[in-house]
């Protein structure tokens, strides 16, 4: 992890134009800020110092079609040498399952002897193939990605996914940080244009290039002037989740809607029912959604009713503890395997919208019981969270306020950065 550090600081004084800024953890508890610059396009073979200057390497793109001994033709070398490469398991083994697009590297030495042959398998693993004497040894390199801690933070003017992509975020983070903040926020409903949002989230780099987008390690959401915060923390078994910063878990009990944007296209309460002509009681929400659309169980718990109920059409109820019950009617088809008496899971797809029994439209009704009283799914008072375990608290407390002084360090250098920026 040293070299990509240097090659960072040495790159370090562009003046880069970017809303991100990059961070180097070259250990956990050492870190140092550097903006981002542009990959650099780095060497790809890892070449070290101690070689006085070889030729460079030959470089074959392998294309569709091609083999091994039509490539080993190509740059000078013999059938012999091939076989005595392939006489490696390793180097056998990933050489058969070699992919059009990729690249084959050869160091060559005089009377086109192999000095070493090199294949990236994938980001993080490359096949070499070295002389040694008469004959090859092949080992697989796996290189470290380096982790990069990104910031981005954004204002929605319109919707969530512009501003996100505008401050440069990948859909995948942007989805990710809904899903952190979705047990308290619907993003179907209750976003709003001057909402704002700031993550910390890593990206992946090997050589200088961006392999990947990483985990979100923190992040923070203001909904209509209220400020939400998450913090991410891997306790010593490898279970990973998001905490508030009192070490409350972000996922709460129930999730607060089944099916993920959409829009409500009925409220709880009083309305006109405009197929049966009259006013009546509306016992629950109803979410439009396309046809097919997941519907997703919002906690754990048992199937009790699963089949056709009269308006209600394919119907499917959910038991959750011993006070809390909820239904989902008008399905076009059900989950799969889902049967009455089986578990299911929170976020368990168990039905996909429709419109059996009596709907105008396809969308999804929505009831929530608490004693078997109906209840108002947007606005009930969902049962709390889990706290953090009592014996990792204190370590993560530490890493929650190393979290926020960083996103609060970023937060200003974008300020300041933006403010130095003349009006366009
Ligand atoms: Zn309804």
């Amino acid at each position: 992890m040293v070299l990509p550090l240097r090659l960072l600081l040495s790159i370090a004084g562009l003046v880069v134009a970017t809303t991100l800024f990059a961070m180097v953890l070259d250990s956990p508890g050492q870190r140092a800020a550097l903006p981002l610059a542009i990959p650099a396009a780095a060497g790809g073979d890892g070449g070290s110092s101690s070689d006085p200057l070889p030729p460079p390497p030959l470089r074959v793109t392998i294309k569709s079609g091609d083999s091994l001994s039509a490539i080993f033709d190509q740059v000078g070398l013999s059938q012999q040498e091939l076989q005595r490469v392939l006489a490696h398991k390793e180097a056998r083994h990933t050489l058969r399952a070699i992919l059009p697009g990729k690249e084959l590297s050869f160091q060559l030495e005089e009377g086109n002897r192999l000095q070493r042959l090199s294949y990236a398998i994938d980001a993080t693993r490359t096949l070499e193939v070295r002389r040694e004497g008469d004959d090859f040894r092949a080992t697989t390199i796996e290189y470290p990605l380096e982790h990069r801690v990104q910031f981005a933070s954004g204002e929605i003017k319109s919707s969530l996914f512009l501003a996100a992509q505008q401050a440069g975020l990948s859909d995948k983070t942007t989805m990710e940080m809904a899903d952190i903040f979705g047990w308290d926020i619907d993003f179907a409903l209750d976003i709003r244009s001057g909402d704002h949002f700031a993550v910390l989230y890593e990206e992946l780099y090997r050589d200088g290039e961006k392999v990947r987008t990483g985990n979100i390690l923190a992040a923070e959401f203001t909904n209509r002037g209220k400020r939400y915060v998450a913090i991410r923390y891997t306790n010593p078994e490898g279970e990973s989740g998001y905490y508030s910063p009192d070490g409350m878990r972000m996922r709460k009990a129930f999730l607060r809607t089944p099916v993920k944007f959409t829009r409500i296209s009925s409220r709880f309460g009083k309305r006109f029912h405009p197929i049966l002509n009259r006013m009546r009681s509306h016992k629950g929400v109803d979410y439009a959604a396309p046809t097919g659309t997941p519907i997703r169980a919002t906690s754990d718990g048992k199937v009790i009713f699963k089949g056709r109920k009269g308006g209600y059409g394919r119907t499917v109820i959910l038991k959750h503890g011993k006070r809390y019950s909820t239904l989902y009617a008008h399905m076009s088809r059900f989950g799969k395997g889902l049967r009455t008496g089986r578990a299911v899971k929170q976020g368990q797809i168990i039905g996909y919208v429709g419109q059996s029994g009596r709907a105008t439209g396809p969308h999804l009704h929505y009831e929530f019981r608490i004693n078997g009283v109906h209840r108002n799914p947007l606005t009930v008072r969902l049962p709390r969270a889990m706290p953090i375990e009592k014996k990792y608290r204190k370590e993560f407390r530490r890493i929650a306020e190393k979290m926020l002084a960083q996103m609060e360090q970023r937060k200003r250098t974008m300020v300041a950065r933006l403010a130095r920026q003349p009006e366009e």
